[in-house]
């Protein structure tokens, strides 16, 4: 069993720097969990406490049943995997492997028979005699990989292990550590920046900012019910268009007025925007560029194209309503030009409300 408990875990660094506030979080065994959020908001912090590396200044961390607050890194049955590999450059591939397995006394045969396994895992059954600069980026990435599977552990941490290779490479790697945590059926903690690799790979997505959890949640819903704004920002790309509005309740209906024009809510958003007391309230209104369609009818929202990126079957459109920038995501094969007038219409069953002052979800 390889369930982690984070209770109540506040990290106050030397300096007074409050990096991470009241951290409550449990990750299931064999779950595959990903800290997301941006530079600097506690994410590697969390995973160093996780590891032991770094001091827990307040709160809980336990370990299957154990409370492990003191307990030493390496008795915690973890394996960490860093950004940059932290490969030693003087011994083989092997030996690389090998090296924590030699320290704890592990026999060799056991050695050999688990550096073999790992190998044809990872597909680096060819390179044990190599040294890391002998290899590839992606390689390298394999092997520091290797080397934390062979020592067995139940609980995988990974620091941005990918963000040293190249955009193709990385792809492949995601899917390769998906596969991974199939086979090896074992916890992982990932940390990541990225919100693409986030979606792409967790089983569960811990979105945190400014030391503090926004929400955790599996990838679809943290995409489509973002809890509060920042969240509804930092997942998907390109970003939500948020755009001010506020709720006006008439003929029958709540309208979302946005600088004139009016949005009819669905009658199921109508009755949460009226049981939540939100009627006359001013609020933002969240939209997916993909929920933006360019309409032929005549009572969308009269907007400017700006900019039309090309993905292949979609296209990215920048449109100005008001002095303000928006994105839609639209069929490539609809012509556009820079400055032309079209009208664009919002799927309203899948607008977003936010609380001005509070910035939480309000749908
Ligand atoms: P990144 O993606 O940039 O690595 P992160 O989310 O992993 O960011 P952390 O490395 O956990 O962020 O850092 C969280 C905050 O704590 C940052 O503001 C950082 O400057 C601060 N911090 C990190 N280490 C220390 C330290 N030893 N002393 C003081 N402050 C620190």
């Amino acid at each position: 069993m390889a369930k982690l408990e984070l209770r109540n875990i506040n990290k106050i660094y030397e300096n007074g720097f409050h990096a991470v506030k009241d951290v409550d979080l449990d990750i299931e065994d064999k779950e595959f969990m990903i800290l997301v959020g941006p530079s600097g908001c506690g994410k590697t912090t969390t995973l160093r406490m996780i590891a032991g590396l770094e001091e827990i200044s307040s709160g809980d961390m336990k370990i299957g049943d154990h409370l492990v607050n003191d307990v030493a890194p390496k008795d915690r049955n973890i394996a960490m995997v860093f950004q940059n590999y932290a490969l030693y450059p003087h011994m083989s591939v092997y030996d690389n492997m090998a090296f924590g397995l030699k320290l704890s006394k592990i026999p060799k045969t056991e050695i050999h028979e688990r550096i073999d396994k790992a190998a044809k895992i990872l597909d680096i059954d060819q390179l044990l005699t190599r040294k890391p600069k002998q290899l590839s980026g992606g390689q390298r990435q394999r092997v520091a990989l290797g080397r934390a599977i062979v020592r067995k552990p139940e609980v995988f941490l990974m620091d941005e292990p990918l963000s040293n290779l190249d955009a193709k490479l990385r792809i492949q790697m995601r899917a390769e550590l998906i596969r991974l945590h199939n086979e090896l059926r074992t916890t992982f903690v990932y940390v990541t920046h990225d919100q693409t690799e986030a979606m792409t790979m967790g089983t569960r997505i811990c979105v945190m900012n400014n030391g503090i959890i926004q929400q955790v949640s599996d990838p679809k819903t943290i995409y489509n019910k973002p809890a509060n704004l920042f969240v509804a920002g930092f997942i998907g790309a390109p970003q939500m268009n948020f755009i001010d509005a506020k709720l006006v309740e008439k003929e029958g209906g709540i309208f979302a007025v946005i600088e004139g024009s009016e949005l009819r809510l669905s009658d199921e958003n109508a009755s949460k925007i009226k049981s939540g007391n939100y009627v006359n309230k001013e609020v933002i209104l969240g939209v997916r560029p993909e929920d933006i369609k360019i309409i032929d009818a005549d009572n969308g929202l009269k907007v400017k194209v700006e900019v039309t990126e090309l993905l292949g079957s979609d296209s990215n459109v920048y449109f100005t309503f008001k002095g303000k920038q928006y994105i839609a995501k639209e069929d490539s094969a609809i012509n556009l030009s820079y400055g032309q007038e079209i009208q664009v219409a919002f799927n309203n069953e899948r607008i977003h409300l936010f609380d001005k002052e509070s910035e939480q979800s309000i749908l």
